[in-house]
Protein backbone atom coordinates (compact mmCIF):
# COMPACT_ATOMS: atom_id res chain seq x y z
CA UNK A 1 0.00 0.00 0.00
CA UNK A 2 1.54 3.51 -0.84
CA UNK A 3 0.96 6.19 1.63
CA UNK A 4 -0.15 9.54 0.81
CA UNK A 5 1.37 12.44 2.17
CA UNK A 6 -1.38 15.00 3.28
CA UNK A 7 0.02 18.50 3.57
CA UNK A 8 -0.26 20.46 7.24
CA UNK A 9 -2.60 23.30 6.95
CA UNK A 10 -1.01 24.48 10.72
CA UNK A 11 1.61 25.92 8.77
CA UNK A 12 -0.19 27.87 5.95
CA UNK A 13 0.37 31.30 5.23
CA UNK A 14 -3.50 32.13 6.08
CA UNK A 15 -4.27 34.82 8.83
CA UNK A 16 -3.87 33.33 11.94
CA UNK A 17 -6.81 33.20 14.16
CA UNK A 18 -8.19 35.74 16.79
CA UNK A 19 -6.91 35.06 20.33
CA UNK A 20 -10.23 33.82 21.91
CA UNK A 21 -10.30 36.03 24.72
CA UNK A 22 -13.03 34.32 27.73
CA UNK A 23 -10.73 31.29 27.46
CA UNK A 24 -7.91 32.99 29.23
CA UNK A 25 -7.37 33.15 33.15
CA UNK A 26 -6.65 36.31 33.96
CA UNK A 27 -2.82 35.69 34.38
CA UNK A 28 -3.03 34.51 30.44
CA UNK A 29 -4.99 37.71 29.92
CA UNK A 30 -2.61 39.63 31.66
CA UNK A 31 0.49 37.59 29.77
CA UNK A 32 -1.37 38.57 26.52
CA UNK A 33 -1.36 42.19 26.49
CA UNK A 34 1.74 42.54 27.63
CA UNK A 35 3.50 40.90 24.16
CA UNK A 36 1.52 43.51 22.65
CA UNK A 37 3.30 45.82 25.18
CA UNK A 38 0.15 46.62 27.26
CA UNK A 39 0.85 47.27 31.37
CA UNK A 40 -1.08 44.80 33.89
CA UNK A 41 -4.18 47.43 34.35
CA UNK A 42 -5.32 47.37 31.43
CA UNK A 43 -5.93 43.56 31.95
CA UNK A 44 -7.96 44.16 34.53
CA UNK A 45 -9.76 46.91 32.75
CA UNK A 46 -10.34 44.46 29.62
CA UNK A 47 -11.85 41.58 32.12
CA UNK A 48 -13.89 44.61 33.60
CA UNK A 49 -15.63 44.95 30.24
CA UNK A 50 -15.78 41.92 29.56
CA UNK A 51 -17.26 40.18 32.79
CA UNK A 52 -18.48 42.94 34.94
CA UNK A 53 -19.53 45.42 32.41
CA UNK A 54 -20.50 42.41 30.03
CA UNK A 55 -19.59 44.62 27.17
CA UNK A 56 -20.86 42.85 23.65
CA UNK A 57 -17.70 43.90 21.69
CA UNK A 58 -14.70 46.09 22.17
CA UNK A 59 -16.05 49.37 20.43
CA UNK A 60 -17.82 49.48 23.86
CA UNK A 61 -15.04 50.13 25.70
CA UNK A 62 -14.39 53.54 26.28
CA UNK A 63 -11.35 53.95 28.71
CA UNK A 64 -9.17 51.77 26.64
CA UNK A 65 -7.28 53.69 23.45
CA UNK A 66 -8.47 54.12 20.13
CA UNK A 67 -5.72 52.25 19.02
CA UNK A 68 -5.72 49.40 21.51
CA UNK A 69 -9.24 48.78 20.67
CA UNK A 70 -8.38 48.19 17.08
CA UNK A 71 -5.96 46.33 17.68
CA UNK A 72 -7.94 43.85 19.56
CA UNK A 73 -10.71 44.34 17.03
CA UNK A 74 -7.85 42.63 14.75
CA UNK A 75 -6.74 40.23 16.67
CA UNK A 76 -9.40 39.04 19.36
CA UNK A 77 -12.78 37.87 20.19
CA UNK A 78 -15.16 37.64 22.51
CA UNK A 79 -18.17 37.05 20.49
CA UNK A 80 -18.61 33.71 21.51
CA UNK A 81 -20.28 30.84 18.84
CA UNK A 82 -23.27 32.27 17.04
CA UNK A 83 -27.08 31.72 18.45
CA UNK A 84 -28.62 29.69 16.11
CA UNK A 85 -32.07 29.85 18.15
CA UNK A 86 -33.28 31.03 21.45
CA UNK A 87 -36.41 29.31 22.76
CA UNK A 88 -38.24 29.83 26.48
CA UNK A 89 -40.86 27.51 27.58
CA UNK A 90 -44.22 28.67 27.96
CA UNK A 91 -43.53 29.05 32.26
CA UNK A 92 -40.92 31.47 31.22
CA UNK A 93 -38.68 29.54 33.01
CA UNK A 94 -36.41 27.85 31.37
CA UNK A 95 -34.85 29.07 27.91
CA UNK A 96 -32.68 26.76 25.52
CA UNK A 97 -30.19 28.37 23.38
CA UNK A 98 -28.71 26.55 20.17
CA UNK A 99 -25.13 27.73 19.29
CA UNK A 100 -23.49 27.29 16.15
CA UNK A 101 -19.56 26.71 16.80
CA UNK A 102 -16.93 28.54 14.16
CA UNK A 103 -16.57 25.38 12.44
CA UNK A 104 -20.72 24.37 11.98
CA UNK A 105 -21.15 22.44 15.12
CA UNK A 106 -24.20 22.52 17.03
CA UNK A 107 -24.38 22.89 20.91
CA UNK A 108 -27.34 23.46 23.14
CA UNK A 109 -26.89 25.60 26.83
CA UNK A 110 -30.32 25.88 29.21
CA UNK A 111 -31.18 28.55 31.65
CA UNK A 112 -33.16 27.40 34.68
CA UNK A 113 -34.94 29.99 36.50
CA UNK A 114 -36.14 28.38 39.89
CA UNK A 115 -37.69 30.89 42.51
CA UNK A 116 -37.14 31.06 46.14
CA UNK A 117 -37.76 27.36 48.43
CA UNK A 118 -37.39 26.89 51.79
CA UNK A 119 -34.01 28.00 52.65
CA UNK A 120 -32.71 28.38 49.37
CA UNK A 121 -33.11 31.73 47.53
CA UNK A 122 -34.21 32.13 43.79
CA UNK A 123 -31.57 31.32 41.12
CA UNK A 124 -30.57 31.23 37.40
CA UNK A 125 -28.77 28.14 36.45
CA UNK A 126 -26.70 27.60 33.31
CA UNK A 127 -26.36 23.88 32.05
CA UNK A 128 -23.40 24.16 30.00
CA UNK A 129 -22.18 21.93 27.27
CA UNK A 130 -18.44 20.43 27.55
CA UNK A 131 -18.26 19.00 24.29
CA UNK A 132 -19.55 18.57 20.71
CA UNK A 133 -21.61 15.36 21.28
CA UNK A 134 -20.44 12.61 23.75
CA UNK A 135 -18.32 9.54 23.14
CA UNK A 136 -19.95 7.37 25.69
CA UNK A 137 -23.51 6.26 24.20
CA UNK A 138 -25.70 6.26 26.85
CA UNK A 139 -28.72 4.65 25.49
CA UNK A 140 -31.41 7.11 26.92
CA UNK A 141 -29.27 10.43 25.87
CA UNK A 142 -29.82 11.88 22.79
CA UNK A 143 -26.48 13.20 22.86
CA UNK A 144 -25.12 10.07 23.74
CA UNK A 145 -27.07 8.71 20.13
CA UNK A 146 -25.23 11.09 18.21
CA UNK A 147 -21.75 10.27 18.53
CA UNK A 148 -18.45 12.30 19.26
CA UNK A 149 -17.56 15.58 17.58
CA UNK A 150 -15.13 17.16 19.91
CA UNK A 151 -14.16 19.30 22.70
CA UNK A 152 -15.24 22.42 23.27
CA UNK A 153 -12.60 25.04 24.02
CA UNK A 154 -12.76 26.68 27.59
CA UNK A 155 -13.72 29.89 25.74
CA UNK A 156 -16.91 28.23 24.15
CA UNK A 157 -17.47 26.71 27.66
CA UNK A 158 -17.21 30.23 29.14
CA UNK A 159 -19.44 31.78 26.00
CA UNK A 160 -22.22 30.05 27.07
CA UNK A 161 -22.47 31.31 30.39
CA UNK A 162 -21.97 34.76 29.51
CA UNK A 163 -24.64 34.59 27.10
CA UNK A 164 -27.27 34.53 29.67
CA UNK A 165 -25.05 36.82 31.97
CA UNK A 166 -25.88 39.51 28.98
CA UNK A 167 -29.07 38.36 28.65
CA UNK A 168 -30.14 38.61 32.43
CA UNK A 169 -28.46 42.15 32.89
CA UNK A 170 -30.57 43.47 29.88
CA UNK A 171 -33.52 41.31 30.79
CA UNK A 172 -34.14 40.20 34.46
CA UNK A 173 -36.16 37.80 35.73
CA UNK A 174 -38.97 38.39 38.60
CA UNK A 175 -39.02 35.91 40.77
CA UNK A 176 -42.48 35.26 42.06
CA UNK A 177 -41.72 36.45 45.34
CA UNK A 178 -40.34 39.77 43.31
CA UNK A 179 -37.17 39.34 43.70
CA UNK A 180 -35.04 40.42 40.83
CA UNK A 181 -32.68 37.84 38.93
CA UNK A 182 -30.18 39.54 36.95
CA UNK A 183 -27.00 37.41 36.97
CA UNK A 184 -25.83 34.02 36.90
CA UNK A 185 -26.31 32.14 39.91
CA UNK A 186 -25.30 28.61 39.53
CA UNK A 187 -23.93 26.12 37.25
CA UNK A 188 -24.16 23.25 36.42
CA UNK A 189 -22.16 21.02 33.69
CA UNK A 190 -24.77 18.52 32.34
CA UNK A 191 -25.15 19.83 29.08
CA UNK A 192 -23.84 17.98 25.67
CA UNK A 193 -20.92 15.93 26.46
CA UNK A 194 -18.67 14.17 29.20
CA UNK A 195 -16.96 17.13 31.42
CA UNK A 196 -13.85 14.53 32.56
CA UNK A 197 -13.85 13.54 28.95
CA UNK A 198 -12.67 16.63 28.29
CA UNK A 199 -11.06 17.89 31.74
CA UNK A 200 -8.70 20.33 31.38
CA UNK A 201 -10.74 22.56 28.98
CA UNK A 202 -13.05 21.87 31.52
CA UNK A 203 -11.76 23.10 35.14
CA UNK A 204 -10.06 26.09 33.13
CA UNK A 205 -13.78 27.03 32.22
CA UNK A 206 -14.75 26.89 36.10
CA UNK A 207 -11.42 28.64 37.12
CA UNK A 208 -12.34 31.50 34.75
CA UNK A 209 -15.84 31.79 35.98
CA UNK A 210 -14.90 31.55 39.23
CA UNK A 211 -12.11 33.76 39.12
CA UNK A 212 -12.76 37.49 40.76
CA UNK A 213 -11.86 39.06 37.50
CA UNK A 214 -14.65 36.72 35.74
CA UNK A 215 -18.24 36.21 36.50
CA UNK A 216 -16.39 35.43 39.89
CA UNK A 217 -19.96 32.67 39.81
CA UNK A 218 -18.77 30.63 43.83
CA UNK A 219 -17.09 27.52 43.07
CA UNK A 220 -20.19 25.90 45.63
CA UNK A 221 -22.39 27.15 43.11
CA UNK A 222 -21.22 24.73 40.51
CA UNK A 223 -21.83 21.05 39.86
CA UNK A 224 -19.68 18.75 37.00
CA UNK A 225 -21.44 15.28 36.44
CA UNK A 226 -19.63 12.70 35.15
CA UNK A 227 -20.59 9.28 33.75
CA UNK A 228 -18.09 8.00 36.30
CA UNK A 229 -14.60 8.37 34.64
CA UNK A 230 -12.60 7.30 37.82
CA UNK A 231 -9.77 9.15 37.03
CA UNK A 232 -11.01 12.23 36.73
CA UNK A 233 -12.73 11.98 39.92
CA UNK A 234 -9.57 11.35 41.38
CA UNK A 235 -8.10 14.38 40.05
CA UNK A 236 -10.71 16.74 41.31
CA UNK A 237 -10.47 15.48 44.62
CA UNK A 238 -7.02 17.03 44.30
CA UNK A 239 -8.24 20.40 42.89
CA UNK A 240 -7.85 23.25 45.43
CA UNK A 241 -11.96 23.94 44.46
CA UNK A 242 -15.05 23.59 45.91
CA UNK A 243 -16.95 22.27 43.16
CA UNK A 244 -19.91 19.78 43.59
CA UNK A 245 -19.65 16.32 41.76
CA UNK A 246 -22.91 14.53 40.80
CA UNK A 247 -22.35 10.97 39.68
CA UNK A 248 -24.45 9.56 36.94
CA UNK A 249 -24.86 6.21 38.30
CA UNK A 250 -28.41 5.06 36.85
CA UNK A 251 -28.52 1.82 38.16
CA UNK A 252 -27.79 -0.65 40.86
CA UNK A 253 -25.66 -3.08 39.32
CA UNK A 254 -23.13 -3.84 36.46
CA UNK A 255 -25.12 -5.68 34.33
CA UNK A 256 -28.16 -3.74 34.63
CA UNK A 257 -25.94 -0.55 34.47
CA UNK A 258 -23.84 -2.27 31.33
CA UNK A 259 -27.13 -2.50 29.21
CA UNK A 260 -27.91 1.31 29.13
CA UNK A 261 -23.96 2.79 29.92
CA UNK A 262 -21.52 1.03 27.62
CA UNK A 263 -18.78 3.12 29.83
CA UNK A 264 -19.44 0.37 32.59
CA UNK A 265 -16.95 -1.95 31.30
CA UNK A 266 -14.15 -0.17 31.27
CA UNK A 267 -15.48 1.64 35.06
CA UNK A 268 -17.68 -0.97 37.10
CA UNK A 269 -19.51 0.67 39.89
CA UNK A 270 -17.23 -0.68 42.68
CA UNK A 271 -14.47 1.30 41.29
CA UNK A 272 -16.37 4.35 40.93
CA UNK A 273 -17.93 4.21 44.44
CA UNK A 274 -14.22 3.84 45.56
CA UNK A 275 -13.17 7.30 44.03
CA UNK A 276 -16.26 8.57 45.27
CA UNK A 277 -15.02 7.51 48.85
CA UNK A 278 -11.89 9.25 48.28
CA UNK A 279 -13.16 12.32 46.84
CA UNK A 280 -15.51 12.83 49.49
CA UNK A 281 -12.66 11.67 52.09
CA UNK A 282 -10.20 14.33 50.46
CA UNK A 283 -12.89 17.26 50.32
CA UNK A 284 -15.15 16.83 52.93
CA UNK A 285 -17.80 17.43 50.42
CA UNK A 286 -21.23 15.14 49.61
CA UNK A 287 -21.52 13.14 46.68
CA UNK A 288 -24.77 13.18 44.12
CA UNK A 289 -25.73 10.26 42.61
CA UNK A 290 -27.96 11.26 39.76
CA UNK A 291 -30.45 8.07 38.92
CA UNK A 292 -32.64 8.66 35.80
CA UNK A 293 -35.77 6.62 36.46
CA UNK A 294 -36.86 4.27 33.43
CA UNK A 295 -40.08 3.01 33.56
CA UNK A 296 -40.09 -1.40 33.55
CA UNK A 297 -36.02 -1.20 33.46
CA UNK A 298 -34.79 -0.15 37.02
CA UNK A 299 -37.43 1.85 38.32
CA UNK A 300 -38.78 -1.58 40.62
CA UNK A 301 -38.76 -1.42 44.73
CA UNK A 302 -36.35 -3.92 44.32
CA UNK A 303 -33.60 -2.16 42.54
CA UNK A 304 -34.55 1.07 45.31
CA UNK A 305 -33.52 -1.92 48.00
CA UNK A 306 -30.47 -2.54 45.59
CA UNK A 307 -29.21 0.94 45.58
CA UNK A 308 -30.13 1.80 48.89
CA UNK A 309 -27.95 -1.57 50.17
CA UNK A 310 -25.16 -0.45 47.30
CA UNK A 311 -24.66 3.30 49.24
CA UNK A 312 -25.81 2.63 52.28
CA UNK A 313 -21.96 2.88 53.35
CA UNK A 314 -21.47 6.05 51.56
CA UNK A 315 -24.59 7.22 53.68
CA UNK A 316 -23.56 10.71 55.15
CA UNK A 317 -21.18 11.54 52.09
CA UNK A 318 -24.06 10.87 49.50
CA UNK A 319 -27.39 12.05 48.07
CA UNK A 320 -29.56 10.44 45.51
CA UNK A 321 -31.05 12.89 42.52
CA UNK A 322 -33.79 10.61 40.67
CA UNK A 323 -34.59 11.94 37.17
CA UNK A 324 -37.52 10.99 35.74
CA UNK A 325 -36.49 10.18 31.88
CA UNK A 326 -36.74 12.81 29.26
CA UNK A 327 -38.17 11.58 26.27
CA UNK A 328 -35.82 11.17 23.30
CA UNK A 329 -35.78 9.15 20.05
CA UNK A 330 -34.95 6.04 22.57
CA UNK A 331 -38.21 4.29 23.60
CA UNK A 332 -38.24 4.95 27.15
CA UNK A 333 -41.48 5.75 28.98
CA UNK A 334 -41.35 7.73 32.52
CA UNK A 335 -42.23 6.24 35.21
CA UNK A 336 -45.93 6.75 37.03
CA UNK A 337 -45.86 9.28 40.09
CA UNK A 338 -46.94 6.15 41.80
CA UNK A 339 -43.65 4.50 41.01
CA UNK A 340 -41.88 7.11 41.43
CA UNK A 341 -42.91 8.00 45.58
CA UNK A 342 -42.25 3.77 46.16
CA UNK A 343 -39.05 4.24 44.83
CA UNK A 344 -38.01 7.19 47.19
CA UNK A 345 -39.72 5.59 50.19
CA UNK A 346 -37.81 2.47 49.98
CA UNK A 347 -34.24 4.29 49.11
CA UNK A 348 -35.19 6.60 52.42
CA UNK A 349 -36.39 3.54 54.41
CA UNK A 350 -33.09 2.05 53.55
CA UNK A 351 -31.31 5.19 54.88
CA UNK A 352 -30.49 7.11 51.95
CA UNK A 353 -31.66 10.61 51.16
CA UNK A 354 -32.98 11.44 48.04
CA UNK A 355 -35.01 14.13 45.96
CA UNK A 356 -36.74 13.92 42.53
CA UNK A 357 -35.20 16.71 39.66
CA UNK A 358 -38.40 18.66 38.96
CA UNK A 359 -38.99 17.92 35.16
CA UNK A 360 -38.47 21.15 33.26
CA UNK A 361 -39.10 22.67 29.82
CA UNK A 362 -40.93 19.68 28.44
CA UNK A 363 -42.36 21.71 25.85
CA UNK A 364 -38.94 23.01 24.69
CA UNK A 365 -37.43 19.48 24.28
CA UNK A 366 -34.93 20.44 26.95
CA UNK A 367 -32.76 17.53 27.79
CA UNK A 368 -29.79 18.20 25.92
CA UNK A 369 -28.98 17.01 22.71
CA UNK A 370 -32.74 16.75 22.11
CA UNK A 371 -32.64 20.49 20.00
CA UNK A 372 -29.63 19.30 18.12
CA UNK A 373 -30.79 16.17 17.53
CA UNK A 374 -34.48 17.65 15.71
CA UNK A 375 -32.12 20.52 14.40
CA UNK A 376 -29.60 18.16 12.62
CA UNK A 377 -33.17 15.37 11.32
CA UNK A 378 -34.58 18.79 9.95
CA UNK A 379 -31.36 19.26 8.45
CA UNK A 380 -30.86 15.71 6.63
CA UNK A 381 -34.79 16.35 5.52
CA UNK A 382 -33.95 19.81 3.85
CA UNK A 383 -31.08 18.41 2.16
CA UNK A 384 -33.43 15.41 1.19
CA UNK A 385 -35.79 18.61 -0.60
CA UNK A 386 -32.88 19.50 -2.51
N1 LIG B 1 -21.91 13.27 30.57
C1 LIG B 1 -22.24 13.70 31.87
C2 LIG B 1 -22.94 15.04 31.90
C3 LIG B 1 -23.95 15.31 30.85
S1 LIG B 1 -25.45 14.38 30.96
C4 LIG B 1 -23.05 12.65 32.59
O1 LIG B 1 -23.46 11.68 31.94
O2 LIG B 1 -23.22 12.78 33.78
C5 LIG B 1 -26.24 15.13 32.37
C6 LIG B 1 -27.26 14.25 33.05
O3 LIG B 1 -28.42 14.07 32.21
C7 LIG B 1 -26.73 12.85 33.33
O4 LIG B 1 -27.09 12.43 34.62
C8 LIG B 1 -27.43 12.04 32.28
O5 LIG B 1 -27.48 10.68 32.60
C9 LIG B 1 -28.78 12.71 32.23
N2 LIG B 1 -29.58 12.36 31.06
C10 LIG B 1 -29.18 12.01 29.84
N3 LIG B 1 -30.23 11.72 29.03
C11 LIG B 1 -31.33 11.90 29.78
C12 LIG B 1 -32.74 11.75 29.52
N4 LIG B 1 -33.18 11.37 28.34
N5 LIG B 1 -33.59 12.01 30.54
C13 LIG B 1 -33.12 12.41 31.77
N6 LIG B 1 -31.83 12.57 32.05
C14 LIG B 1 -30.94 12.31 31.09
FE1 LIG C 1 -22.55 11.23 27.29
FE2 LIG C 1 -23.58 11.90 29.68
FE3 LIG C 1 -25.16 11.44 27.55
FE4 LIG C 1 -23.90 9.40 28.68
S1 LIG C 1 -25.49 10.69 29.62
S2 LIG C 1 -24.03 9.77 26.49
S3 LIG C 1 -21.97 10.36 29.24
S4 LIG C 1 -23.71 13.07 27.77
Amino acid sequence: MTSIQIPDNSTSSAAPARADLLGLTFLELVGWLAERGQPTFRAKQLAGWIFNSLAPDFAAMRNLPATLREQLDREASIAGPAVRTEIKAKDGRTRKLLLELADGRLIETVLMLYPASGESRARATVCVSTQAGCAYGCTFCATGQMGFDRHLTAGEIVAQVLHFARELRTQPWVAPDGETIDRVSNLVFMGMGEPFHNYDNTLKAVRILNMPEGLNIGARHMTISTVGLVPGILRLAEEPLQVNLAISLHAPNDAMRLRTMPVTRKYPIAQVLDACREYAGRTNRQVTFEYVLLAGVNDAPEHARELAALLVPLRQLCHVNLIPVNKTAANYAVPTGEAIRAFRETLRAGGVSNSVRAERGDDIAAACGQLSTHERRKQSADSLDV
